[in-house]
């Protein structure tokens, strides 16, 4: 049984389900957590959280195969991912196979809201985790809260994905040795007057640079590069200040294992963008958009792929990916975890 929703108009926005999953970390531990139907969090005026933005998250879907299997991708490398950003951010871990189990649970126990094979739609799936107890002398917080809430969600680009026009920034991401490479909400923070600014200026995305030297890609505010050269090759750009996409990743992997793709995981310089023919952004909401154009302060760089659709590679490189989320090609060991037959 499904939903009473219209899953081929749902747009990317928050929908309220029955169910969540809480667990508080107290005493210098973590409690064994439970599903609840309470959609609020009550937490003091002083949180950490709210006062010096400790918190973090991770974003994943579930979705319907083709033979009617309820399944997400990879949920071990948020679940590892996580870890990471929360040792930077000096909050406590939460265990990895327990939060492999708590995503089981919560897409378990919100069933009826995973969208039809077919329909586009998906459901995203939101761990996160911040410091709930009063901090006003700057230090971590001494309590957490560890949640996760699920939400329908519409196909990223309606009637298909068309190329997208995106900016050089003058604007920076993240610093050297900064948090540009964990899923920390302050990297987000300070990216959306840029974002609002790109907007307002007919861009879709930012393109940041390395803000030490400004001559590298990095990425955008939410999505990594891949870059497609005139003979075939995958590149996509190295740096300790991105974050490591799980999409990303895998496009590598199936590049070079399923299409016989060679792959370049290096620095990639803004002035060898032009020599590129196909370029995309990829993170789990779109799993690539295509980038047929970037501005460099009025200088365009147009990908030989164009203006009206995705580049052949790039779209090979979809189709594969998307083709192993789905279930109609086989994944590699240890990629799709059932949750529901
Ligand atoms: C989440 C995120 C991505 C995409 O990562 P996926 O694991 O592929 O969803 C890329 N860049 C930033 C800054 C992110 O926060």
């Amino acid at each position: 049984m499904s939903k009473n929703i219209d899953w081929s108009n749902l747009g990317f926005g928050y929908i309220k389900t029955e169910n969540r999953f809480v667990s508080n970390y107290k005493d210098g531990a973590w409690d064994e957590g439970a599903i609840t139907t309470d959609d609020m969090v009550v937490i003091s005026e002083c949180a950490g959280v709210l006062q010096y933005a400790q918190t973090c998250f991770e974003g994943l879907k579930a979705y319907r195969t083709e033979d009617g299997k309820v399944v997400c991708f990879r949920p071990d490398l948020n679940a590892s991912r996580m870890v990471d950003s929360c040792e930077r951010l000096e909050m406590p871990t939460f265990p990895e196979d327990k939060f492999v189990e708590a995503v089981e649970k919560v897409v378990q126990a919100n069933l009826d809201y995973v969208p039809p094979y077919g329909s586009g739609a998906t459901l995203y799936i939101r761990p996160y985790m911040f410091g709930s107890n009063p901090v006003i002398g700057v230090k971590p917080a001494d309590e957490y809260q560890f949640r996760i809430f699920v939400t329908p969600v519409g196909p990223y680009f309606k009637g298909g994905a068309k190329p997208i026009t995106i900016r050089v920034s003058d604007f920076d991401r993240a610093a050297p040795h900064g948090s540009g490479h964990i899923k920390a909400g302050l990297n987000y923070a300070m990216s959306l007057h840029a974002i609002v600014d790109a907007h307002n200026k007919g861009y879709a995305e930012n393109l940041y640079l390395d803000p030490a030297t400004r001559t590298k890609v990095e990425e955008t505010g939410g999505a990594n590069f891949i870059f497609i050269t005139k003979d075939g090759k995958l590149v996509t750009p190295k740096s300790d200040s991105i974050l490591p996409s799980i999409t990303r990743r895998s496009l590598m992997y199936v590049a070079e294992h399923y299409l016989g793709m060679e792959v370049e995981h290096r620095e990639v310089y803004l002035d060898e963008l032009k020599d590129f023919a196909e370029c995309g952004l990829c993170g789990t909401a779109a799993v690539i958009s295509p980038v047929g154009k970037i501005d460099d302060h009025g200088t365009e760089i147009c990908f030989p792929s164009g203006m009206e659709e995705m580049g052949p590679v790039t779209k090979k490189l979809y189709d594969t990916l998307t083709g192993i989320q789905m279930g109609r090609i086989e994944a590699p060991e240890g990629w799709i975890k059932v949750i529901a037959e």
